[in-house]
Order: C-alpha cells, then sequence, then structure tokens
C-alpha cells in the first residue's frame, strides 16, 4: 500500500491533552514531520512516569515544548496561543483533552456532568475561539482539528453525560467550520472507536460490570480495538494540504464500529 507523508516544517502545532493516549502520539508524529510541537496539558508526562511527550518528541529528533494549560480556563487557553507566536503562531490547533466518568444517568451529581463538560465541551469550543481569532488577528489562516469519538453517534451504557459532550463537539466542529470558511479556517473532527489508553483502561474495567469483555471488542469489523498510532496519521491528513477542500467533516477511526 501507498503511503501519504505529509510535512509540517516550519509549521506550529498545538496539541491540548498530549501528556498521554492519542494526543501523545499525535504530538509525536506532527513533531517527526517536522512540526513545533506544543503540548499542552495539566502534567507533562503520562501518569505511569514515563518521559514527558516534548522531551520524547525532542529524542525523537523534533521541535517540542510544554505549555501548562488547563483548558477548562478560557484565560489559559488565550496564554496557550499566545506562547504559540514565539515559533511564528499556531497553524493547527488539536483540541484533543477530554475525560470520561461513567455512572447511570439516575446517579450521575450535577459536579460530575460540570466537570466532563467543562473540559470536552468549553474547552474545545474556547480552544477554538482563541486559535481562530489568533489566525485572523494575524492574517495567517491554519486548520483546527477537535477529538470527536464513536460517542458523538452511539450511546453508550452509563456515558449520557460523556456521549452528550461528544455529540456537541461534532455540533462545534460543523458550526465554526460554518463561520470560520470564509477567513479560509478549516474545522474537522476525528471520532475514535474503543483505543487503548489510560481512558479505556478505566471504562473498560466499569463496562465489563455492564458487558461481557469480549463484546466491547467483537462489534469492531476490523477485529480489535485501536491504538494511538492508527489515529494520528487522520490528524496529520487533515492538517495537510491535501486535505484543503475538507471541512465540517468528522473522520471516523474506529476499525468499521460505527456500522452497526
Ligand atoms: P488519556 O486520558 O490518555 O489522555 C487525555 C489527556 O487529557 C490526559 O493527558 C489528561 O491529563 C488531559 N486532560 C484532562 N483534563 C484536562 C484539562 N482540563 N486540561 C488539559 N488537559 C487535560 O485519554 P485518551 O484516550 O488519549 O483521550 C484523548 C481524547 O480522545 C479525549 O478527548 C477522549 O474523549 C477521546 N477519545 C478517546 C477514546 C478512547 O477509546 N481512548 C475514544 C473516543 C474518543
Amino acid at each position: 500500500m501507498g503511503q501519504l507523508n505529509p510535512q509540517f516544517d516550519g509549521e506550529t502545532v498545538i496539541v491540548t491533552g498530549a501528556a498521554s493516549g492519542i494526543g501523545r502520539e499525535i504530538a509525536r508524529q506532527f513533531g517527526a514531520a517536522g512540526a513545533m510541537t506544543i503540548v499542552a496539558d495539566l502534567r507533562p508526562d503520562p501518569k505511569d512516569g514515563d518521559v514527558p511527550t516534548h522531551e520524547l518528541v525532542r529524542e525523537e529528533g523534533g521541535d517540542a515544548e510544554f505549555v501548562q494549560t488547563d483548558v477548562t480556563d478560557v484565560d489559559q487557553l488565550e496564554t496557550l496561543v499566545e506562547a504559540a507566536r514565539e515559533f511564528g503562531g499556531v497553524d493547527v490547533m488539536i483540541n484533543n483533552a477530554g475525560i470520561i466518568v461513567s455512572g447511570s444517568i439516575r446517579e450521575v451529581d450535577p459536579e460530575t456532568f460540570d466537570k466532563i463538560h467543562a473540559v470536552n465541551v468549553r474547552g474545545t469550543f474556547f480552544g477554538t475561539q482563541a486559535a481562530a481569532n489568533d489566525m485572523i488577528d494575524r492574517d495567517d489562516p491554519g486548520v483546527v482539528i477537535n477529538t470527536a469519538s464513536i460517542s458523538s453517534d452511539l450511546a453508550q451504557y452509563d456515558q449520557v453525560q460523556y456521549d452528550s459532550s461528544k455529540g456537541a463537539i461534532r455540533m462545534i466542529t460543523r458550526g465554526s467550520a460554518l463561520e470560520l470558511a470564509e477567513h479560509d479556517i478549516r474545522v474537522n473532527a476525528v471520532a475514535p472507536g474503543q483505543i487503548a489508553t489510560e481512558m479505556t483502561d478505566g471504562w473498560a474495567d466499569e463496562a465489563r460490570e455492564k458487558i461481557a469483555d469480549d463484546e466491547l471488542v467483537k462489534p469492531v469489523p476490523l477485529g480489535r480495538a485501536g491504538t494511538p498510532a492508527d489515529l494520528a496519521p487522520a490528524y496529520l491528513y487533515l492538517a495537510s494540504e491535501q486535505a484543503g477542500y475538507v471541512t465540517g467533516e468528522m473522520l471516523q477511526v474506529d476499525g468499521g464500529w460505527q456500522v452497526f
């Protein structure tokens, strides 16, 4: 099979939630493709104590910085985007930080609901706003990519609070693609299926109480859970010139899970 290898030399990419999981791999692959990669997270390293993402990107020959950021704080998102000006300004903004907390709609408390929506929805909305305003101010249009989910479309047990946040990300993507098109800013989303990360470790444990373990994977037509490495190339494609006519799209990367 052929290879699509977009290059990002001279471009600056911000990845939120990049200390671990999918965001960490996105940062690695953009770093390897020549981008100045800004890792934005609450902390620099994955919880397992592995090397911080920005150091990993550098070890692998790329350029990276860490900017401590809580995406629920609009001021911090603006500071993050301003930090990218040192490297010419943000070209690609990836709103990837997200959290999941399981629980029945009959039991979830308002604080939990608000926390999920603050990270997943507010963080994505205001991350898009901060990046778009900065691109327009600099007269240098770029790309926004949001991490949606299979949950943007499909309901899962005990996940109404999460599924609703991911459904909102789909519409943030479409609505901002519509409004920002006149500024030549493209906005797209990637929708992962079940990907093995710290996030799904916890979710899978809880879900096992509801459904048999093998049922977590059985519906995936390609026959396996995904990995962050399966996901990251979708972000590179959507950020590339080859995707220059793609906006408002949600690219499903889920082994075909959504067809059920
Ligand atoms: P993860 O838990 O490994 O990584 C999430 C990262 O976000 C962590 O590094 C965490 O510190 C960071 N984060 C959390 N709250 C933050 C905040 N307020 N500000 C800044 N950073 C914050 O999870 P992951 O699986 O890599 O998830 C990444 C994205 O992919 C999330 O948006 C998630 O909803 C989405 N997703 C994951 C899966 C999956 O199966 N893993 C499936 C669909 C969608």
